[in-house]
Parts: C-alpha cells; sequence; structure tokens
C-alpha cells in the first residue's frame, strides 16, 4: 500500500506572519490519514519546523545544489535543509528547469545529494503544451523520469510528481483519462528501472484545488498531489488533504 501524499508547494511566498497558515492547517487535520507535506522557502522552513510543534506534518526545501558545500554563492545545500528541519525537497520542478536551465542530469544529481544527506527527493517531470500537442508527452515524461532518477532511488527515499508544464498556476487540468495514462506510462516506466516500482508514490500536480481534487485522487495510480497556489492557505488546502483522505 502507498501512503498518500499532500504536498504544498509555497514557491517564493511566505513571510513570518504567514506562518498562522501553518497552525490553521495542523489545527484542521490533528491527526491526518495522509502524509501532509508542505515545501517551504528556505527562509521559512526552521520556523516552521518550530511552528508545526508535534504535528506530523513534514517540511521541505524546494531545490538544493548537488554539492554538500562550497563556493556556491546564493545556492543551498541538502544537509543545510536538513539541518534546518526539512525531511524531503522538491528537485527539477519545471520553473527551476525553465528558469535555471536544470537538465536531467542535473536534478538526478541534486536527488542524489538530496538522498545522501536522508532527504527524500520529490522530483517533478512533465510535459509543455507543445510537446503535448506534438503527441510528445509520453515519450518526454518517460524519458525526464528516466534521466532524472538518480542511481539508489528507492521507494522510501523518492517521490515522483506529474507536473505538466501548461497546468501549473493556469487553471488548466489534464482530463482524468490523461493523467490516468501518464500515470500508469511512469509505473510501467518505473517497474524497468526499479525493483520497488510498485511502493513509489506518483503525485499529480498542476492547478489542484479543492473543487478538482476528489476527481484527481480517483485516477488510478495517483498517490496523492503537489500543490502550488492552493497550497498557501489553510482555507484552500484543507479541503484538498480531506479530499485525499477521502480518496
Ligand atoms: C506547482 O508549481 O508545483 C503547482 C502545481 O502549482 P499550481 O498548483 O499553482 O498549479
Amino acid at each position: 500500500m502507498r501512503r498518500k501524499l499532500a504536498a504544498g508547494n509555497w514557491k517564493m511566498n511566505g513571510l513570518v506572519d504567514d506562518l498562522a497558515q501553518i497552525k490553521a492547517l495542523t489545527d484542521a487535520h490533528p491527526a491526518p490519514d495522509v502524509d501532509m507535506l508542505i515545501c517551504a522557502p528556505a527562509t521559512l522552513i526552521a520556523q516552521m519546523a518550530w511552528a508545526r510543534g508535534p504535528h506530523p506534518m513534514q517540511i521541505g526545501g524546494q531545490d538544493c545544489h548537488a554539492a554538500r558545500s562550497g563556493a556556491h554563492t546564493g545556492d543551498i545545500s541538502a544537509p543545510m535543509l536538513r539541518d534546518a528541519g526539512a525531511s524531503h525537497v522538491i528537485v527539477g520542478h519545471s520553473e527551476r528547469r525553465a528558469d535555471h536551465g536544470e537538465t536531467d542530469a542535473d536534478v538526478a544529481a541534486k536527488a542524489t545529494a538530496a538522498n545522501a544527506s536522508g532527504l527524500i527527493a520529490v522530483i517533478c517531470i512533465g510535459e509543455t503544451l507543445a510537446q503535448r500537442e506534438a503527441g510528445e508527452a509520453l515519450a518526454v515524461v518517460t524519458g525526464q523520469l528516466r534521466g532524472s532518477l538518480p542511481e539508489g532511488a528507492t521507494a522510501a527515499n523518492t517521490v515522483v510528481a506529474y507536473e505538466p508544464v501548461w497546468a501549473i498556476g493556469t487553471g488548466k487540468v489534464p482530463t482524468t483519462d490523461q493523467i490516468a495514462e501518464i500515470h500508469g506510462a511512469l509505473r510501467h516506466a518505473l517497474r524497468d528501472v526499479m525493483r520497488e516500482a510498485e511502493a513509489v508514490r506518483l503525485l499529480y500536480g498542476g492547478s489542484v484545488k479543492g473543487a478538482n481534487a476528489a476527481e484527481i485522487f480517483a485516477v488510478a495510480d495517483v498517490d496523492g498531489a503537489l500543490v502550488g497556489g492552493a497550497s498557501l492557505t489553510a482555507e484552500d488546502f484543507s479541503p484538498i488533504v480531506t479530499a485525499l483522505e477521502n480518496a
């Protein structure tokens, strides 16, 4: 059985005042039936860990450098995230791939660093609209998966998030058939490269809201969601957690 995961990505949002959302969220779900994770801006990780208190909600970073330390001004390493209280880190988000030119090889190196520091890597993959319209979505995402998975990936240290680039922050969501097709193909591709393929959690991400979450969570091989905009407030994220608990 794969334990379901409701993950939020705050991106470059959040000041200390916004930690009130964590209190509201943990109060709303004192004993969740699913894993909850918020990937915070690095500046808030330690304070979020404090704000969470004894609640099982987990905290993640949004990127890490492939090196443990060194002369990389402005970057943050996996040991630093771990030290601040993170248990997870997103790697290969499409915004990092686009804004910073990150390749699959870069993502695999970051995931390797994350795992070496005891962090669970949330590896993001997804096709652009042009790639989907060209009929390349399956080939693109399975290729990204193979290229981005680190050696030594296991079900315990890896989560995969399918996030079609055209669905992120746009309000556009693939049909449930399209999600099922991609998630089925990803599971199949995982079987080719990992013994624990059945146990790896596959998240869907892209404009998930309280209103569409139940429909998405009913799709085979969807083990949860990576949520951007709707993770910023407890009011928006809580119905998604509830929908996942009821899935
Ligand atoms: C994301 O950036 O990971 C994401 C899924 O964003 P949104 O939910 O806002 O589309």
